[in-house]
């Protein structure tokens, strides 16, 4: 993958770069990113780094400085922030199993912790980029999203929108202290997806599939599987945060990081199948027996990724089934025995 620009061309002269959520999927793949470039990482996490794959392969590595401890930490997090270069704010409360479980924890986590790597980021004169996500957009019909669209939410007694909802407040602090002169950009990732996904957990829809084929089970379809998502390769999220971070026309926008191929979740449940080469039986599942009572699925979700392309030179390049096999191959690997 190539990141492009100014990141490399400073290579004599080194970056700090804190990443909030280093332990993460995406966090992960980022510091690989960093570090295999030569620059340094200071990376953030709750999770015990004994307890985690994602980033095993990295502890070693001397220019690779993990913490562990929550994002709400304030000393730690103003020690962290007045040490960087760049901050990547990733940590959140995700998932739909860790949403619904605790809405209060999503606003102390998304929102009062984003205020304040904000904060301290303000204080130092540092650059932020905070990454938001496609929910961001709700169960808005208007489909490929563009960033300037409506978002339609559900109501505030439904606990699924509270994730957007804090997102959304995420991304007015971002916007709130890019008024106030700080830099900062935001990130919208659709749908990553790629090796050590849900490593820790079992949420998304492409692990639980390539789970279930693994392990010869049924492949539980949610409702009809209608329903659209457009699976953006982790390579080609990890493109789309370098280069806002590198780019001063960056600054002060938000900007839909995405794979525009919009699929149904039937069709990736075929791909996957066929990839993996088995019989596998397809069951159809109420939506309700997966998330509970509460839960509203979006009917279909696609990114408009022209601004991307037109102030960031961005584009998704991994095409979708060779994302998917790669993909299917790591779980693989992961099940005999392979390391992260
Ligand atoms: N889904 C499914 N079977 C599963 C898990 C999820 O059909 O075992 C569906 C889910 O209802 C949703 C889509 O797959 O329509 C994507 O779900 P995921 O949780 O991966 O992401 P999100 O809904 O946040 O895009």
């Amino acid at each position: 993958m190539s990141g492009g620009g100014r990141f490399q061309q400073k290579k004599e002269n080194i970056l700090k770069i804190f990443i909030t959520g280093v332990a993460g999927f995406v966090g992960s793949h980022l510091a690989d990113y960093f570090l295999t470039r030569g620059h340094e990482v200071i990376g953030l996490d709750m999770v015990d780094s004994t307890r985690t794959m994602n980033i095993r392969h990295i502890l070693d590595n001397p220019r690779f400085n993990y913490i562990h401890d929550t994002i709400l930490s304030n000393n730690t997090v103003k020690g962290l922030v007045e040490q960087a270069d760049v901050i990547y704010h990733l940590a959140a409360a995700v998932g739909v199993e860790n949403v619904l479980g605790d809405i209060l924890n999503v606003i102390r986590v998304n929102v009062m912790g984003t205020e304040m790597i904000f904060r301290f980021a303000a204080d130092f004169k540092k650059k932020v980029i905070f990454t938001s996500t496609s929910e961001i957009y709700g169960k808005s019909s208007k489909v490929p999203f563009a960033e300037d669209d409506d978002s339609l939410f559900g109501p505030t007694s439904v606990d699924r929108w509270v994730y957007a909802y804090s997102k959304a407040l995420g991304e007015y602090i971002s916007f709130g202290y890019w008024k106030e002169g700080m830099p900062s950009s935001v990130i919208r990732i659709f749908n990553a997806y790629g090796p050590r996904l849900d490593v820790e957990g079992s949420g998304r829809v492409l692990s639980r599939f390539i789970k279930q084929l693994i392990n010869d089970e049924p492949i539980t379809i949610v409702g009809d599987g209608t329903q659209t998502r457009c699976f953006t390769y982790i390579d080609d999220i990890i493109k789309g945060l370098v280069l806002a971070g590198e780019n001063e026309k960056a600054l002060g926008n938000v900007f839909n990081i995405g794979n525009p191929v919009e699929i149904d979740i039937r069709k990736l449940a075929d791909m996957l199948i066929d990839i993996s080469g088995k019989k596998a039986k397809i069951v159809h599942i109420d939506p309700k027996v997966l998330y509970g009572q509460g839960y509203e699925d979006i009917p279909r979700r696609a990114p408009d990724v022209r601004k991307a392309k037109r102030v960031l030179g961005y584009e998704a390049t991994t095409p979708l089934r060779d994302g998917m096999e790669r993909t299917y191959k790591w779980f693989l690997s992961q099940t005999n025995g392979g390391g992260a």
